[in-house]
């Protein structure tokens, strides 16, 4: 396992560079499509592949409750119980347990953000599912409606058995509603769970030597508060528990959009240069472009399918909606100019057709435009930082995707 930097691009903090797993190299800049419960709704592994596809995250909460990590484990591990066999990451479970028990949102409005009295609108949720103590969490199943129970040991056995390559601390996940008060109490207790991660990730490490090694990141919180989120970077950095460290790093946690950049940079300017850095949970285009500058390796996110699966279509002009009628009789292709696999096979029309009709072809042609779109918007920064080309190549993209001329005036325009 390791990680080389190939090239740095000026007045920046973004680098091109490899991943190397032992079930393949991730090239970064990379996005990697999200497969909550081993798989990505509506797409094969293989057709993942086909469109550029390098990793695909799971989610270590949704894999426990169904179908156990026993199964993955005796599968031999995530990668081959979903016929994928690239390199495969998987989170540590706190952001679904703690998001699905108090409706928690990732950007959130500023309005309510810092204050005393935002912990009590968190925490007198009435819904709540989810308590947060010092040693872990307690949960109830989304599923089964069973009383679950968290520990940063509990997330390392469950990952470990669901074998990713990469895979991610348990920390504690606050909202910007939280006040700086609570946000330090959470980050402490999130720097007191890392040094147990790290302990029980090398134990495993030990008793399981047959397995191949995975990597584990680090998880900087910190919310908006630049002091928070520096120190977490310098704590959770330097930390080592019998000759253990931190793989990697992902930035999570509670961010505004307008801060995104900023918030990554301080945390890439306390972090080593030599080490991963993953963003978690955002896919736009705009944050793509202020993550890889801020020193951002790897992104994630379940937009591109979730969207798609209602209709929504990325294209260079922004996102459009296949299902409007007027695309019924529209027999071209749904985005012009896209070399994506629906583009190249499919019309509009049967688009508009399956979607509106609900039927599963119509969720799986949406789902590869869509993770085509990202996974090759990110292929073409990496591309152009190689070329020196970086900076107009972003200009020239977010122009056209954030400019007056809509897509579908765009594809007007054409057909
Ligand atoms: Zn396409």
């Amino acid at each position: 396992m390791a990680f080389k930097i190939e090239k740095r691009l000026e007045n920046s903090l973004a680098r091109v560079g490899v991943i190397e797993t032992p079930h393949g190299e991730v090239k970064t800049p990379a996005f990697i499509p999200v497969g909550t419960k081993a798989t990505v709704k509506a797409v094969l592994p293989e057709m993942m592949r086909d469109l550029g596809a390098q990793a695909i995250l799971s989610n270590a909460y949704h894999l426990y409750l169904q179908p156990g990590p026993d199964i993955l484990d005796k599968a031999g591990g995530l990668t081959k119980f979903m016929n994928w066999g690239g390199p495969t990451f998987t989170d540590s479970g706190g952001f679904q347990v703690l998001s699905l028990g108090s409706g928690y949102q990732k950007i959130l409005s500023k309005e309510f953000s810092g204050s005393d009295r935002a912990d009590k609108v968190v925490s007198g949720n009435k819904e709540r599912h989810a308590y947060v103590d010092d040693d872990g969490v307690t949960f109830r199943s989304h599923i089964s409606g069973a009383k679950c129970r968290f520990t940063p040991e509990v997330s390392m056995q469950i990952q470990h058995q669901l074998g990713a390559d990469i895979m991610f601390a348990f920390d504690e996940l606050t909202t910007l509603l939280n006040s700086r008060k609570y946000q330090e109490k959470a980050l402490e207790r999130t720097r007191l769970w890392a040094i147990r991660c790290l302990r029980e990730h090398k134990n495993l490490t030990i008793e399981r030597k047959d397995k191949p090694y995975q990597m584990l990141f680090g998880v900087i919180q910190g919310a908006q508060y630049e002091d928070l989120r520096r120190k977490a970077a310098r704590d959770l950095s330097s930390m080592e528990v019998d000759g253990q460290m931190f793989d990697g790093f992902g930035i999570g946690g509670a961010l505004e959009k307008e801060n995104l950049g900023k918030i990554a940079r301080w945390v890439s300017e306390e972090l080593p240069e030599d080490k991963p850095r993953h963003l978690l949970g955002l896919s736009e285009p705009d944050d793509i472009f202020a993550g890889v500058e801020a020193g951002a390796d790897t992104f994630d996110c379940v937009n591109p399918s979730r969207v798609g699966r209602n209709g929504a279509l990325y294209s260079p002009y922004g996102r459009f909606n296949i299902t409007r009628a007027q695309f019924k009789d529209d027999f071209n292709p749904p985005v012009p100019y896209c070399e994506c696999y629906t583009c190249k096979n499919y019309t509009a029309s049967y688009l508009n057709h399956t979607l509106k009709a609900k039927e599963m072809i119509g969720y799986t042609l949406a789902t590869i435009h869509n993770e085509y779109f990202t996974v090759k918007l990110v292929d073409k920064v990496r591309e152009s930082m190689l070329n020196d080309t970086y900076y107009d190549f972003k200009k020239e993209f977010l122009d056209k995707f954030y400019g007056d001329k809509t897509a579908l005036e765009w594809r007007a325009s054409i057909y």
